[in-house]
C-alpha cells in the first residue's frame, strides 16, 4: 500500500517527538489519526497542522484504564500502523508508580490487547522506548560502560518507587519488555519495532510550542538560554539525538523492511553542556554579555560516561544522524524568533 492509502495511529499525539513524526508523516501523504488527553488539546493539533483532513484526533484521556484503546480502533479499522509514542516523561511526582510507572507500562499492555482484539488488520507497531531501558540503572555512576541493542536495564519494576527519576528507567524497560514479551507470546499479526532514543534535542514543530518550560529534554538548550551571565552553568553530561532523526527513525521503523522488527538505539554522540554554551558564544555574539562563559569540557568524565554503541541501527536506518553544532543553532534560531 502507498503512504497516500495509508492511515498511521499515534498515541500521545501532542508530544514533541510525535508531532515532528506526524509532520513527516503528513508530508510523506500518509493519513494519521492521534490520541490526546482532551478535546482542548486535539483542536489545538489540528489547528497548529492545517492539514486539510488528513490528521484526525481521537481522545485517550487516560493510559492505564483497561481497553482505553478500543473505542478509536474499533472507529479507524482502515488503521494499518501503530505508533506508541505516549508514556509520562516526567521527573517529579510525589508518587512516581503511580503517576509514571503504571501508565507507561499499563499504556502498553492497553494498546498491544486493544490491537490483539480490535484491529488485527495492524501489520506494525513502532514504540517509543529509550536509551533508559537500555542501560544499566545500577551501574551508572561507574565510569566506562558500554551499550548495545542486545543490552537491558535490569533494573527491577520495585525500584520505581524510590524517585520519578528511577520510575522513568524502571518504566522505559518494563514497557518495552512487555510489548517484546507480548509479541513472543501470542505471535500477533504485526511486527513490533522499538525506538530507543537518548536524549532528544531539537526545534519545536512549531513555534508557538515554545514556552517557558517544555518537555524535560528540550529543556535542557532552553534552560542555558534562560541564564543570566553570573548563573553557575549546570553541567550534564549525556548523548543526544536530533528529534528530527528521531521521527525519521519511526517511520523507518514500519517502512524500511530491514528495521521492521528490530531495537534501534538513536545516538549521535556525548555532549555535555559547556559544549552547548561554547556553540552558542561563539555564533551569537549577541549572547556573549547575557550568558554564563562556558568552561573547558571535562573530556575524561565524558569519556566515562555510558558509552552507546549503536553502528548495527545505524547501518538498518541507513541515513545520517544530525550533529550536535546544527541542532544548537536550529534550537537557538527558533528561540529568538520566539523570545527576543
Ligand atoms: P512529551 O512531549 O512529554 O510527550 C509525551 C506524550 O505522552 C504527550 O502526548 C503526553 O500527553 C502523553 N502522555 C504523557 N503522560 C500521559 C498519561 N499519563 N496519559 C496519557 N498520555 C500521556 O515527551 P516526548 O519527549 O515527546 O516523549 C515521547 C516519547 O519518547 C515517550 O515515550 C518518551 O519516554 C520517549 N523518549 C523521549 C526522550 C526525550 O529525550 N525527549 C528520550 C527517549 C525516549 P500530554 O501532551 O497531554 O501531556
Amino acid at each position: 500500500m502507498t503512504p497516500s492509502e495509508t492511515t498511521v495511529f499515534i498515541s500521545g499525539a501532542t508530544g514533541f517527538i510525535a508531532k515532528h513524526i506526524i509532520d513527516q508523516l503528513l508530508s510523506k501523504g500518509y493519513t494519521v489519526v492521534g490520541t490526546v488527553r482532551s478535546i482542548d488539546k486535539g483542536e489545538k493539533l489540528l489547528k497548529q497542522f492545517n492539514a486539510n483532513g488528513k490528521l484526525s484526533y481521537e481522545v485517550v484521556s487516560s493510559l492505564d484504564k483497561p481497553g482505553t484503546f478500543d473505542d478509536a480502533l474499533i472507529k479507524h479499522p482502515e488503521v494499518t500502523i501503530f505508533l506508541h509514542t505516549a508514556s509520562p516523561v516526567t521527573f517529579s511526582s510525589e508518587d512516581p508508580v503511580r503517576d509514571v510507572f503504571i501508565p507507561a507500562v499499563e499504556g502498553t499492555r492497553n494498546a498491544m490487547n486493544s490491537i490483539r482484539k480490535h484491529a488485527p488488520q495492524i501489520t506494525n507497531v513502532v514504540m517509543t522506548s529509550s536509551v533508559a531501558a537500555v542501560i544499566n540503572t545500577y551501574n551508572i555512576e561507574v565510569p566506562g560502560f558500554q551499550y548495545n541493542e542486545n543490552c537491558w536495564n535490569p533494573i527491577l519494576a520495585k525500584d520505581a518507587a524510590k524517585s520519578a527519576a528511577w520510575a522513568y528507567k524502571a518504566s522505559k524497560v518494563h514497557a518495552e519488555l512487555l510489548a517484546r514479551n507480548f509479541v513472543e507470546e501470542e505471535k500477533p499479526n504485526f511486527k513490533l519495532t522499538t525506538i530507543c532514543p537518548s536524549l532528544v534535542f531539537g526545534p519545536q514543530l512549531f513555534d508557538d510550542d515554545v514556552i517557558e518550560t517544555m518537555n524535560f529534554s528540550a529543556e535542557v538548550i532552553n534552560t542555558l538560554l534562560k541564564l543570566k551571565k553570573d548563573d553557575e552553568l549546570p553541567i550534564k553530561y549525556s548523548s543526544y539525538i536530533d528529534v528530527r532523526d528521531t521521527a525519521r527513525a519511526h517511520i523507518a521503523g514500519f517502512e524500511n523492511e530491514k528495521c521492521q522488527g528490530a531495537r534501534l538505539i538513536l545516538s549521535e554522540d556525548k555532549f555535555e553542556t559547556n559544549e552547548i554554551m561554547k556553540l552558542i558564544h561563539d555564533n551569537y555574539p549577541q549572547f556573549n554579555d547575557k550568558l554564563p562563559k562556558p568552561r573547558d569540557i571535562d573530556h575524561e568524565k565524558l569519556k566515562a560516561i555510558p558509552t552507546l554503541i549503536n553502528v548495527t541501527s545505524k547501518e538498518l536506518l541507513g541515513f545520517e544522524f544530525t550533529k550536535l553544532d546544527k541542532i544548537v543553532f536550529d534550537t537557538v534560531d527558533q528561540f529568538i524568533r520566539c523570545k527576543c
